[in-house]
Formats: structure tokens, sequence, C-alpha cells
């Protein structure tokens, strides 16, 4: 389940520290190391699936939860839409053409002025 040299397996372990957010059976959410924007957490499952690509139809009920997650997160971040001006961007960088550095999948939360400024 777990990759030996994947670095957000050993996030998701513990065995290299990060501020999380949450933390559940199959999900941990962390603070980007490098914001891009005031709110940036990244959502990842514990599960070792390299890219979105890698998603098949098995992986529908799981990427379901992962994105009510991500809702919910938002929420108690305190960015969720609540019919006003908040709200958040959501990116899944997939393969090196989508600008993906880290291959274990993860979900961008940015939030706050201008969360588009650096999108990877
Ligand atoms: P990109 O860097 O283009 O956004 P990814 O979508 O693969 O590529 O995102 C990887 C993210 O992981 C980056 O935003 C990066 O800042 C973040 N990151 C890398 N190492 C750590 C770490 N040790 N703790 C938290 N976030 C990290």
């Amino acid at each position: 389940m777990s990759h030996e040299n994947c670095l957000f397996c050993k996030i998701a372990a513990g065995q290299i520290p990060s501020t999380k957010v949450h933390e559940d059976d199959e999900f941990v959410a962390f603070k980007d190391i490098r914001p891009a924007a005031e709110t940036h957490i990244l959502v990842i499952p514990r599960k070792h699936i390299e890219t979105l690509s890698n998603c098949s139809e098995n992986d529908a009920p799981l990427l379901g939860r992962m994105m009510i997650l991500v809702s919910q997160l938002a929420a108690k971040l305190g960015v969720a839409y609540t019919g006003g001006e908040t709200g958040f961007r959501t990116v899944i960088n997939t393969g090196p053409g989508g600008g993906q550095e880290v291959y274990h999948l993860h979900a961008h939360i940015l939030a706050g002025p201008r969360p588009w400024h650096r999108m990877g």
C-alpha cells in the first residue's frame, strides 16, 4: 500500500513532519510547504496512487469521498462558498504535462487573494 520512497506516503505515516489539518483512516490533509495562496492545503489518500490517470472505476468511491473531504475541509478552514464572496480552488496536477511534481495523488485546496497566482 505505502511506497517506500514516496514523500507523501512518508508524510501520511508521520515519518516526515508536516502540519496536518486532518487525518482519518483513508485520507490525510496537511499544509503545503511552499504555499501558493493564503490557504494552501494538500489532501491525499493513504493508498499510494501515482496520478489521477492511474485511477479506474474501482477508485470512484475513494475519489468521491476525497472530493467531499475537500469540501468539508474548505468549510473547516473558513473558505467554503456559502453564497457570499468566499470560495476556493481545487487542483489535481497530473503527470509532467500537468505540472505534477510528487507522484502520489493529491488535491490542492487554494484560497485567499489570488489563489491561482502560482498553479505550479
Ligand atoms: P506543483 O509543485 O507543480 O504544484 P504537485 O501538484 O505535484 O506539483 O504538488 C506538489 C506540492 O507538494 C507542491 O505544492 C509542493 O510545495 C508540495 N510539497 C513538497 N514537499 C512537501 C512537504 N514536505 N510538505 C508539504 N508540502 C510539500
